[in-house]
């Protein structure tokens, strides 16, 4: 009964996703073009199997032929609809951010190696096109290549996986002047862009550090600029958190081999997420009127790669599919304007509904990293 109340109450919404969402309009067009004629050929068949000619229905079978149409309607009605309600339409991409590793001073490199190929490892097995964003300082130690960090981010790509430029230094552009920061994206691509180029690809997505993307619109503006000239496109974070607190956390308490820690803040931050991406879908339909491709912004460390399984899993839960960055990008919400600049790095549902002059009661239940998580990563 109550899945009953839940199915109505929700199709008032899958209707209006369905058009509302161009995109998904054109899956909603797939699918009657394709599964209308389907069904009918279904239907006519299954009205009478038994006769060589379907137009000659025996009047003592009638009835029974009546029942089994009305089955096949209800379960062309089910499948129908289905596609909508149990997710198909809701699209993440996973980001990684400061590749190759988030090793808060371990710098052993067997640690960060297998920190790495245990976050692969998973990306592959549940085929999960994800990014990462490059910081390719953290390839050189006193000038000279780290070898074993330029495998980690060459592994990345023979695995299928996107790279970007997240800077060379990770400096912060509300804090350094244009022709500094400018210079350090620049410094950032060398090595990336050799990567990438072996397996055909080139370098043309980045991510702003800290996502401070300029706090004047004249800022903005000639970053943008720059980044448009160079072949660059700005992605962007639509699910923002604090993973990396949850992250520091987690590592000091594997430090301290305190397994019992280690597993709540695996557990919490797990929960954590999850009420994440709610908030957000919840911001975007309060602001769009229907869900939007979400974008994720983790980073690689030994937090994720630990936990990649059990993200992947409330991100299914939760009707998601991921997808590419490039496919993430087509949704149109990401043309959308935004007209209000601050020293903030926070989520673009976070800036459009600023632009839209959203203010106080439209953040509230934005979930809160727990007090014990601030303290151990303090
Ligand atoms: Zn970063």
């Amino acid at each position: 009964m109550m899945r009953k109340i839940w199915f109505l109450q929700r199709l008032p919404l899958v209707v209006r996703q369905m058009k509302s969402q161009s995109y998904l309009y054109g899956d909603f067009q797939w699918q009657v073009s394709v599964l209308l004629p389907t069904y009918r050929n279904f239907a006519k068949t299954y009205t009478n199997p038994d006769t060589e000619d379907n137009k000659i229905i025996p009047p003592c079978r009638f009835t029974q032929q009546k029942t089994n149409n009305m089955r096949v309607r209800l379960l062309f009605f089910i499948f129908f609809f289905g596609i909508q309600l149990f997710g198909q339409n809701k699209q993440v991409c996973i980001s990684f951010d400061d590749l190759p590793v988030v090793n808060y001073g371990i710098s052993d490199s067997c640690y960060q190696i297998d920190l790495f190929n245990k976050l692969v490892k998973s990306l592959k097995t549940f085929e999960i096109p994800a990014i990462g964003f490059v910081n390719e300082k953290k390839l050189y130690n006193n000038g000279n290549i780290i070898q074993y960090q330029v495998g980690l981010l060459q592994s990345w790509v023979n695995n299928g996986l996107d790279l970007g430029n997240h800077t060379f230094s990770h400096p912060d552009y509300n804090k350094v002047s244009f022709s500094e920061y400018t210079s350090d994206i620049i410094k950032g691509e060398t090595i990336t862009k050799e990567i990438l180029a072996k397996s055909g690809k080139t370098l043309k997505y980045f991510r702003h550090p800290f996502l401070h993307v300029g706090n004047t619109k004249i800022k903005e503006d000639s970053l943008s600029n720059f980044l448009d000239n160079r072949g660059y496109i700005i992605v962007p974070v639509t699910i923002d958190n604090e993973d990396y607190l949850f992250a520091l956390a987690y590592k000091r308490a594997i430090q301290e081999k305190d397994s019992i820690l280690s597993k709540q803040i695996g557990h919490d931050y797990v929960e954590y997420m999850e009420k994440k991406i709610r908030y957000y879908e919840m911001q975007a339909n309060k602001l769009f009127g229907r869900n939007i491709n979400q974008i994720l912004l983790i980073h690689a460390s030994l937090l994720n790669s630990d936990y990649i399984d059990s993200l992947v899993n409330i991100y299914q839960k939760n009707g998601y599919v991921f997808v590419s960055i490039d496919v993430a990008l087509e949704d149109s919400v990401y043309k959308s304007n935004i007209t209000v600049y601050g020293n903030w790095g926070i989520s673009w549902i976070d800036k459009w509904a600023l632009s839209a002059g959203k203010k106080g009661n439209f953040f509230i239940d934005d979930p809160e990293t727990p007090n014990y998580i601030k303290k151990l990563a303090e």
